[in-house]
């Protein structure tokens, strides 16, 4: 290395700066593959065991959100400096991702030191973090581990056995910890090949669209439907959402697809004097930046009035990226589209969301409307929701509605529109048809 290399940190501060994350100094993904292949294949190897650990900052997004961006860098540093302490010197820490981290142990002597490991890193990684504020963080941390030779040998492999349990504990969490065992290998063959089932679904035509009437609460009045997607696959049948629509977000395939869905509900709708319809949107759907375009086209194409069109949103939308999320739906209301707020009372629920963003309605929970009839705690947060919905001038829906019962306390409590099993099921375009007819005839 030259003197002037030197003064202007020179080739070493790239190469530094290239395998190194600037915020925990840690080493980035790429150190840490060339790290975990070198360690695979050291004559040693065979003789010891080595273990990856993926660890993911469960709420990290929350607490981004929360306390800003700055404080989410400090928890990012201070994460790291807690697994360090927790691991050997020529152990590697990366970070390897947003709220990611991976640890590659090495050396370690059997299942009781791996046991050991994660319960000290558990143990560091739940102390709360006091910020410079003095606001205080809790951030809650998942750890997936992978163990060479036990679950695979080649470095690649084995940091996805790693992902892998991270999944399964995320779904066990927040907090979770998960070994990886190999069932979790045939669930990622066959969300593969779902994933090219998708692909080709889109345009063979696969799917269908399900209406669900949403009615006046008071009259029981049929004022709309929501439209539901359902999947007729070749050799699995009939998929409901849960089994696709998240490989189809994962795989960005939930572009096309949400796509087709509103074109399909807008032209079914348009057809069908005075009823309102909403659609699902997903939270990628947002991130794409096509959405508002693709709004307008399929208004234009099928000449639904935009105010007869609802978009359903969750809360993830805002909590992702919140100036872009109230610039994108600044710009659908401006279209003259109505905005929803689904599967209210379920996410983080921030007051501040609904003040900010120009929302016309919030769908209270099925969760809390199933649990009417027989718990207490669910009526008063259903209360409260229609009381905040009041307050701030939003309609409020209520979902699943089984029974007549839970109708009553809706009624009595003056929400505004129901939708449920009790007063529809999602049914198809022709049966739609013949909903609207029969009740006619009763009115
Ligand atoms: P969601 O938006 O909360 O939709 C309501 C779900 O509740 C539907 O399930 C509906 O069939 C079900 N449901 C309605 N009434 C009752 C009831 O009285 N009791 C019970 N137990 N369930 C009831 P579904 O159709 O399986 O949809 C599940 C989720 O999938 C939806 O939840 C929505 O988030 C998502 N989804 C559905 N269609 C689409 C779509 O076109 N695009 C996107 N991105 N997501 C969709
Ligand atoms: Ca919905
Ligand atoms: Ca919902």
């Amino acid at each position: 290395m030259t003197d002037a290399d030197d003064a202007a940190g020179g080739p070493w501060k790239s190469e530094y700066l290239a395998l190194h994350d600037p915020v925990t100094s840690l080493p980035n993904r790429l150190l840490m593959m060339e790290f975990l292949a070198g360690a695979l294949s050291s004559p040693q190897a065979g003789q010891r065991s080595l273990a990856v650990f993926a660890l993911d900052i469960d709420n990290f997004r929350h607490l981004n959100e929360t306390f800003g961006l700055a404080a989410g860098d400090l928890i990012l540093a201070e994460t790291a400096r807690r697994i360090r302490r927790c691991v050997r010197d020529n152990d590697l820490v990366s970070r390897v991702g947003a709220d990611e981290f991976v640890v590659v142990a090495t050396g370690l002597a059997g299942a009781k030191a791996v046991e050991g490991l994660y319960t000290r890193l558990q143990a560091a990684l739940s102390v709360p973090v006091t910020l410079p504020s003095g606001a205080v963080a809790y951030p809650q941390a998942d750890i997936g581990i992978a163990l060479s030779p036990l679950d695979a040998s080649e470095a690649g492999a084995l940091v996805q056995c790693a992902d892998l349990a991270l999944m399964r504990a995320k779904d066990d969490g927040p907090g979770a910890c998960c070994f990886f065992s190999s069932d979790m290998n045939e669930e990622l063959t066959g969300r593969r090949s779902l994933e090219g089932d998708l692909r080709r679904a889109i345009t063979a035509d696969e799917f269908v669209l399900l209406f669900q009437p949403r009615c006046d609460a008071k009259t029981l009045e049929l004022l709309g439907v929501e439209a539901l997607i359902r999947w007729d696959h070749p050799q699995l049948g009939r998929l409901v959402p849960d089994d696709f629509v998240p490989i189809a977000e994962k795989s960005g395939l939930v572009i096309p697809l949400g796509e087709w869905v509103l074109r399909k509900a807008c032209d079914t709708i348009s057809r069908l004097p005075d009823l309102n319809v909403s659609v699902n949107v997903s939270v990628v759907q947002f991130r794409g930046g096509e959405l508002v375009g693709t709004v307008e086209s399929v208004l234009k194409t099928t000449a639904l009035p935009p105010s007869r069109l609802e978009l359903e949103i969750t809360e993830s939308v805002l909590i992702e990226n919140t100036e872009k999320a109230l610039d994108v739906l600044g710009r659908l209301k401006s279209l003259g589209v109505r905005l929803s707020m689904d599967d209210f009372g379920t996410g983080y629920s921030s007051l501040g969301y609904l003040r900010t963003f120009p929302f016309d309605a919030l769908k209270i929970d099925r969760r809390f409307v199933g649990d009417l009839d027989h718990s207490k705690g669910a009526l008063a947060i259903v209360q409260a929701i229609l009381g905040l919905g009041r307050a701030l001038g939003l309609q409020v829906v209520a979902e699943g509605v089984e029974t007549q019962s839970q109708l009553d306390y809706l009624k009595a409590d003056s929400c505004d529109e129901v939708q449920g099993f009790y007063l529809g099921r999602p049914m198809t375009e022709e049966a739609l048809h013949a909903f609207i007819a029969e009740r006619r005839l009763v009115s």
